[in-house]
């Protein structure tokens, strides 16, 4: 076989960067991407034979682990009935039913393809509902690529220093209004002066796409309130901390009611999965039963429903609560290890998830998440890669573990941390 240097230079002739999406590039950490033939449970190998553990997880959503049985098989029995109808099949019902069940404030959903498509969507709804245009988001949050959302979005663009990008109409973001992440006063002023304009404020409620940054205490119910107060619609992007952070998302966990929340990642199961949804009489507002128009080919997708639902029913049998524990004293176990070795670090974590700063600093918004020191994690990254470990491309990124992650995976894990020496 062709090894990942061959193939990154052919597909580099017909894909942009060699690329179909930029981070996956490599090119913040110094080197190429690695081609990838195969992923089961924590492992995934390339194309040139090396076996890694796998602690990038698709950015998500294998949280199960490569290759689940039960979703293969939901999948492959989907796919010999028919990889698309263009009509309803019963498996959207049934998706969408186990969505409600888990997340207490939707009451409908409405099946995207993408992560993009459903935060898009929930902000075309949210201006519809409300009749305002504006949308408050926070510096550092990534809410997928459409034009509006591409204001200080996190780490694809942090990563390539691009002050949101050529191409999106100084018309679409001029309603984009920011604030610093756990500014909570800085979300007032913004209302006090354009309130009655704003449609909505979207957050990721956890935040994972610059590095992972927690809400402070009375963060998220501060948002609700000021959107209480307002009239403004509050959006959670749980994309990435759906069935994650709990199973439930972050508003099960912290008790929080969003009006509309997106989600995607984990739903398909590896597979091209979005949704949206929340309360009924906003729900009912999307046409054909309402008047505010989103469509999609392909949304429903009988085989992506199929790997969603076997997702989802096999996830609330799971024990969050431990591997939560297992997860931090790895995290922990990393963090001793490199301060032994003389680097300065700071532990961001929740669930399944967490990023290492190369900083003495805490991290709790977009610009304290620049102190990481990018050279240094360039370094770290090409030294797990080597060792057999595949970590995020990015200083800005998280770090997921899975239900499929062994003791012997940390293990080895910590035992390639501390021979990185810088
Ligand atoms: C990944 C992500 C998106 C975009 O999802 P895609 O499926 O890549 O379009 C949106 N919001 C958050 C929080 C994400 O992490």
């Amino acid at each position: 076989m062709a090894s990942s240097s061959d193939l990154f230079k052919h597909a580099q002739e017909v894909l942009p960067g060699g690329v179909n999406s930029p981070v996956r590039a490599c090119k913040s950490v110094g080197c190429e991407p690695l081609f990838i033939e195969k992923a089961d449970g924590s492992r995934m190998w390339s194309v040139d034979g090396q076996e890694l553990i796998d602690y990038v997880m698709s950015w998500g959503p294998m949280i199960l682990g490569h290759g689940y049985q039960a979703i293969k098989d939901a999948a492959h029995k989907a796919v010999d009935m028919g990889a698309s109808f263009g009509a309803p099949c019963p498996d959207e019902i049934t998706l969408a039913e186990e969505i409600i069940k888990m997340i207490p404030s939707i009451d409908m959903v409405r099946m995207v393809n993408s992560g993009t498509e459903a935060t898009m969507s929930a902000l075309r709804l949210a201006r519809g509902v409300t009749g305002r245009d504006k949308v408050l988001k926070f510096e550092g949050c990534y809410h997928g690529h459409s034009d509006c959302f591409l204001a200080s979005a996190g780490s694809g663009l942090a990563t390539f220093c691009i002050p949101g990008t050529p191409g999106v109409p100084e018309g679409t973001v001029k309603d984009t209004l920011l604030a610093p992440y756990n500014d909570l006063a800085a979300v007032k002023a913004v209302f006090e002066k354009e309130g009655k304009n704003i449609a909505a404020i979207i957050v990721e409620p956890v935040a994972g796409n610059m590095g992972l940054v927690l809400p402070a205490e009375g963060f998220l119910q501060g948002l609700r309130d000021i959107c209480d107060e307002y009239g403004a619609l509050l959006i959670f992007d749980e994309v990435i901390t759906g069935f994650r952070v709990a199973s439930g998302g972050v508003q099960k966990r912290f008790g929080i009611e969003a009006d509309l929340t997106t989600l995607g990642k984990i739903i398909g199961g590896g597979f091209p999965v979005g949704a949206y949804g929340g309360k009924r009489k906003y729900m009912s507002r999307i046409s054909p039963c309402g008047d505010v128009y989103q469509a999609g080919t392909l949304s429903g997708n009988p085989v992506a429903m199929a790997a969603g639902i076997a997702t989802l029913r096999t996830l609330q049998k799971q024990d969050y609560d431990a591997l939560e524990a297992r997860t931090l004293k790895l995290a922990q176990d990393l963090k001793a290890a490199l301060e032994a070795n003389g680097f300065s670090i700071h532990l961001n974590h929740i669930a399944s998830i967490f990023t290492l700063f190369f900083t003495d600093k805490p991290v709790t918004d977009f610009e304290s998440a620049k102190n990481g020191n990018a050279d240094v994690y360039s370094a770290f990254y090409r030294h797990m890669r080597a060792n057999g470990f595949n970590l995020a491309p990015s200083s800005f990124e998280c770090t997921f573990t899975s239900f499929a992650h062994s003791e012997a995976d940390y293990e080895a894990t910590l035992e390639a941390v501390k021979s990185f020496k810088g």
